[in-house]
C-alpha cells in the first residue's frame, strides 16, 4: 500500500517538512489576509501565495524508506447504513447530507441535489476502495450538479464522471475545464479563486485552499486546487476539498459566517512532517470549523482509500479526542456512516 500511495502523492516529493501552523483563534493580520487574494498563476504553474512550497524527492524518499509507527494489520472498521439513493431523486423537506465514501458527499437541499468530489470507483489511481459506495452511482438525479476541489485520482474519477448524468453541470477550478469537456461534459463552469457563478438560486464560490494538483494527464500545479462554498440562500455549505490548515479558514468565517455545514478532511494527514503542508489532522480540522464560524462539521476524507501511515478509521477518532479537549460540543462535529444520511437542523 506505500508503494500505492507513493505513486498517487508522486509528485509530493517537493512538499515542505514543517507541520501546518496553528494560527488558532488569532486574528488574520492585513499581511496575511491579502496573500490569500495575491496572484498565484506563475510560468502555467498555480502556487500558495502564502506559504509556497518546495521540491525534493528527498522528503517523499524519507517518508517511504522511514518505517510506520502505525500498526495497520487489524482490518479498520467503518459503519455502513444501507441506502439505496432513491431519495435524492424527490424533494426534502429541508436538507440533508449523505457520505457516499472519501470525499464524495451528496446535498440534498429542497428539490435540489449536488454532489462534492464525485467519486464512486474502484481505486484512487491505485488504493484499492475499501467501501462500496453509500449509494449507487444511477442514483444521482439528472438535475444534479457537482463541486470538484482539485484533479488527485481520490477526488476526480474519470469513470464517476462518464457514468454519471451527461446533463450534470460542472463547478471546477481554473485548469480543469477541458478535461471535462475531453469526455463530453459540456455543462463546465471553471472558476478561479473568489469567483461566483449563479445557478438557479444556489451562489458557487470558488475559495483558497492550501493544496496542490498532479495526474497523469496534467503536470505539477497546471490546474488550480480549491474549496467551495455553495449558498443555496437558505443554507451556507462550505467544502473544503483537500488541504492544509491556513488562515483562510478564519478568512471564510469573517466573510461568510456563519456557515450552517463545513464538510472538512480529518483524513491521510501522517507523518505531520510531511503530510501538514497539505492534508489537516482532525485536530486541525476542528479548528477550521471554529474558524468558519459553521454550525456543523461532517468530517470526511477518511475510511475509503488507504493514502498515508495511519489506520483508514483512526481519524473519526482523533477528532472525538480533539474535539473533547478543547472542550467542545461533540453534537456538532459530525462524523457520518458510508450511507448515512444527515438531517441538516432548521
Ligand atoms: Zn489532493
Ligand atoms: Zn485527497
Amino acid at each position: 500500500m506505500r508503494a500505492g500511495a507513493a505513486l498517487l502523492l508522486a509528485a509530493s516529493a517537493w512538499l515542505a517538512c514543517v507541520a501546518a501552523g496553528s494560527e488558532g483563534d488569532l486574528p488574520v493580520s492585513e499581511p496575511e489576509r491579502s496573500s490569500l487574494y495575491a496572484p498565484h498563476r506563475e510560468g502555467g504553474r498555480f502556487f500558495n501565495p502564502w506559504r509556497r512550497q518546495d521540491w525534493s524527492f528527498v522528503d517523499l524518499l524519507r517518508w517511504q524508506l522511514s518505517p510506520n509507527r502505525f500498526d495497520k494489520s487489524r482490518p479498520p472498521q467503518v459503519r455502513v447504513v444501507a441506502n439505496d439513493g432513491a431519495r435524492l431523486a424527490g424533494v426534502e423537506g429541508s436538507a440533508s447530507v449523505t457520505w457516499v465514501g472519501h470525499a464524495t458527499l451528496a446535498v440534498h437541499d429542497e428539490g435540489d441535489v449536488f454532489l462534492t468530489d464525485p467519486h464512486f470507483g474502484e481505486r484512487a489511481l491505485i488504493p484499492k476502495r475499501l467501501v462500496p459506495p453509500g449509494i449507487p452511482i444511477e442514483s444521482v438525479p439528472p438535475h444534479a450538479f457537482a463541486i470538484v476541489s482539485h484533479n488527485h485520482y481520490d477526488h476526480l474519477d474519470a469513470w464517476s464522471v462518464e457514468k454519471l448524468p451527461a446533463s450534470m453541470g460542472w463547478y471546477v477550478p481554473l485548469g480543469l475545464g477541458d478535461w471535462f469537456r475531453a469526455r463530453g461534459r459540456d455543462d463546465v463552469t471553471e472558476l478561479d479563486w473568489w469567483q461566483s457563478a449563479q445557478r438557479g438560486r444556489f451562489t458557487i464560490t470558488c475559495l483558497p485552499s492550501q493544496h496542490w494538483s498532479r495526474r497523469i494527464e496534467q503536470g505539477i500545479n497546471e490546474s488550480l486546487w480549491c474549496a467551495w462554498l455553495v449558498d443555496s440562500g437558505e443554507r451556507k455549505y462550505f467544502f473544503a476539498g483537500d488541504t492544509g490548515y491556513f488562515h483562510g479558514f478564519a478568512e471564510f468565517g469573517r466573510r461568510f459566517g456563519p456557515i450552517d455545514v463545513a464538510m472538512l478532511p480529518i483524513g491521510a494527514y501522517e507523518p505531520r512532517w510531511f503530510m501538514g503542508y497539505q492534508h489537516m489532522n482532525p485536530a486541525e480540522s476542528y479548528q477550521a470549523f471554529l474558524d468558519l464560524r459553521a454550525e456543523h462539521m461532517i468530517g470526511m476524507h477518511w475510511g475509503t482509500f488507504d493514502l498515508t501511515d495511519e489506520p483508514v478509521d483512526l481519524a473519526p477518532k482523533a477528532l472525538a479526542e480533539a474535539v473533547a479537549k478543547a472542550g467542545g460540543d461533540a453534537s456538532r462535529t459530525l462524523v457520518l456512516g458510508v450511507g448515512e444520511r444527515w438531517h441538516v437542523p432548521e
